[in-house]
């Protein structure tokens, strides 16, 4: 069927066809029809997010647990959401995952005027301009292949004149992408230090498939014309420049402009006898290809600011409007038609000349990798400086009495996924609790957490089957508080456990303002956790003690038995915090009662340690958190107090 569409209505078609499940997005000019009409496709779950940030780490969230997800913003709002846009290209994703950025070249409706085709190359992730509303449509349903095939995000590029203007539009049906199974993978989806540095290599390798695959991609097409001017364009830029020119040049049009398509570009440049770039706003293609030693010209023609327009390209190339004809929409549409035809006749030509573009990419990689292998062999060969002094290694783990401890203790045994954040207690995702799922970025533990739950809920998965997003009391400030406010909003099923230890604890014990004191150690206004969350409208709300083992249980199972939104305040402070520590007795294991079932080292105390098969308590490290006696199923870890003289 054919129809009238505007870009925005068919990105969201495009979505819907692609089996999309969810998606997220704040709104803005000109992104803001998207998901409104993506909302019209029941199908999908679509939920206006309370920022762009909580919109990409939803979105991320359900692609991690299996479902397409997308989110759109305007460019600025990109910016908004450039600390999940880093991470997300680190982790990659499981199901597709789309990020749509909708520029504003003009400022029709925004405070700056930014190209965003830098944020693909910052961020190292492919990006697809498409030109019309049925390269949207059909680019849109490609972007989810290519993320899929590539294990990225794909950045998917629109601007105002793509966004709202209207072209005709063949639509297809929907095909469902079947779900992808989810498993737990740390060392994917959890961005530790030590996974972040392994992600980032898996991260540089994609590029290098993706750069190989960006020299054969049908995205990028060659349409040939008179070759005494060749044009390299992308997005409507296409459009004005073939309006413009028609047959009198020849266009490689670019509809995924990063990674560079550098032998395509190289073949193209050698075909043709001036080489022009169009593009809108800033000399993205222009440097890419000036940077391969390609003499071009680009912004020396057309400006560096403000949307384009055919009277523009034509006055570049000394043409008028008026000497195009008030047919040029026609005439370039005529000249579209002959260029595809001239298009298919060279098509078996551009398949062997691409299936040679390929080989001589790969050879290339294949020489960077040997390159690589000979810088390290250089490497190798360089005296090493004397090793320091052998020491144990002694994997990370919480300080002794650290009141997340018994917290991870218990999520652990639960049948749930853990959306964590940063801070201490993301130690809980290491082993002996294991007890993690994802962890992207400040702030996202509770947003990509409800993204995650989304999924869960429209796959009605048994295992894990809900979500739990923890968070700290500091994080909960910083970006924590958006997140919430949007899985109250959209009722998320989410369990959000808040770890309130009074401080900022993993940057060395800054105050914040739940603390209540100021940088100067004055007294402060102590915001309270539990008066933010009730006015966003969360009803269950619990605070615990997170010693208490069997009270955070119990509270961890009344949210599970609520299907909406709940919060648990986990509050103690933290163990090295001097102003509001009581050390308490230490704990001793009775050593004629242990059955040396060891169990009790499941909470990973730094103060037990095993001598002679037994479980000894450290009395100078212990703080007496008594976690560990909770543990101990036969009432043999004691308090020291009580065993007199021990
Ligand atoms: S510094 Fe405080 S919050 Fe961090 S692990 Fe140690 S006790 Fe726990
Ligand atoms: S009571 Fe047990 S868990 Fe708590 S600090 Fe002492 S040894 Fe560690």
């Amino acid at each position: 069927m054919k129809t009238l569409m505007t870009g925005n209505e068919a990105m969201a078609r495009g979505a819907w066809e692609a089996g999309v499940r969810f998606a997220s997005a704040y709104p803005g000019t000109p992104s803001t029809e998207i998901v409104e009409s993506v909302a019209r496709y029941r199908e999908i779950r679509s939920q206006w997010a309370v920022n762009e940030k909580t919109a990409l780490e939803a979105a991320l969230g359900a692609c991690i647990a299996g479902v397409r997800s997308m989110c759109a913003m305007k460019h600025v709002g990109l910016n908004v959401a450039a600390d999940p846009l880093f991470s997300s290209a680190h982790v990659g994703v499981n199901a597709g995952f789309v990020i749509v950025t909708a520029d504003d070249p003009g400022c029709h409706s925004s405070q700056n005027e930014q190209d965003n085709r830098h944020y693909a190359k910052f961020a190292k992730l492919p990006i697809v301009e498409p030109s019309d509303s049925q390269e949207a449509l059909n680019y849109m349903k490609a972007a989810f292949d290519i993320s899929e095939a590539f294990d990225t995000p794909v950045l998917f590029r629109s601007t105002t004149n793509l966004s709202h203007g209207k072209t005709p539009v063949i639509v297809g049906e929907r095909v469902e992408a079947p779900p992808r199974a989810y498993e737990r993978t740390q060392s994917k989806y959890v961005l530790m230090p030590a996974a972040a540095r392994a992600r980032h290599a898996v991260l540089e390798e994609r590029l290098l498939k993706l750069a190989t695959y960006a020299e054969i991609s049908p995205l990028n097409r060659i349409e040939w014309g008179s070759r005494s001017i060749g044009i390299i364009t992308s997005g409507v830029a296409y459009q004005f420049a073939l309006e413009s020119l028609g047959q009198k040049a020849s266009y490689l049009k670019l509809g995924m402009s990063f990674p560079f398509p550098k032998n395509l570009v190289r073949r193209f440049s050698t075909e043709v006898e001036r080489l022009v770039v169009i593009e809108e706003l800033d000399p993205f293609i222009e440097e890419a290809v000036r940077a391969l030693g390609i003499s071009v010209e680009g912004k020396s023609l057309i400006p560096l600011t403000g949307e384009l327009d055919t009277g523009i390209v034509a006055r570049a190339f000394g043409l008028s409007l008026a000497s195009l004809g008030a047919g040029v929409g026609a005439k370039a549409q005529a000249e579209t038609a002959q260029a595809e035809a001239q298009a298919q006749a060279e098509a078996q030509a551009e398949t062997q000349a691409q299936a040679e573009a390929q080989a001589e990419t790969q050879a290339e990689t294949q020489a960077q990798a040997q390159g690589g292998t000979r810088d390290k062999a250089d490497a190798a060969e360089a005296p090493l400086p004397a090793p320091p002094e052998q020491v144990p290694g002694r994997p990370p783990m919480f300080c002794a009495g650290c009141p997340h401890r018994g917290v991870f203790y218990e999520l652990a045994k639960l049948p749930v996924a853990v959306s964590g954040d940063i801070g201490c207690y993301t130690l809980g995702s290491l082993q002996p609790f294991g007890a993690m799922d994802t962890c992207i970025c400040m702030g996202a533990g509770i947003s990509t957490g409800m993204g995650f739950q989304a999924a869960l809920e429209m796959l009605r998965v048994e295992k894990p089957k809900r979500t739990v997003g923890v968070i700290g009391d500091s994080t909960f400030f910083h970006s924590g508080m958006t997140g919430l406010l949007d899985a109250a909003y959209n009722g998320s099923g989410l369990i959000t456990f808040i770890l309130d230890n009074r401080i900022t604890a993993m940057t060395g014990h800054q105050e914040n303002p739940g603390s209540g004191f100021n940088l100067s150690g004055d007294a402060a206004n102590e915001v309270s956790i539990e008066g933010i969350v009730k006015a966003f409208g969360i009803k269950n709300v619990a605070t615990v003690d997170p010693f208490n083992l069997e009270k955070v249980r119990e509270a961890l199972v009344a949210a599970l038995a609520d299907p909406g939104p709940s919060v648990i305040v986990g509050r103690a402070p933290c163990a090295l915090l001097k102003r509001s520590a009581v050390r308490k007795p230490a704990y001793y294991v009775d050593q004629e009662t242990c059955r040396k079932c060891k169990l009790c080292l499941r909470v990973a105390c730094p103060a037990l340690y095993v001598e002679n098969d037994m479980v000894q308590i450290d009395a100078d490290a212990c703080v007496g958190c008594g976690v560990c006696s909770q543990a101990c199923r036969w009432g043999t870890i004691k308090i020291l107090s009580k065993a007199g003289d021990k």
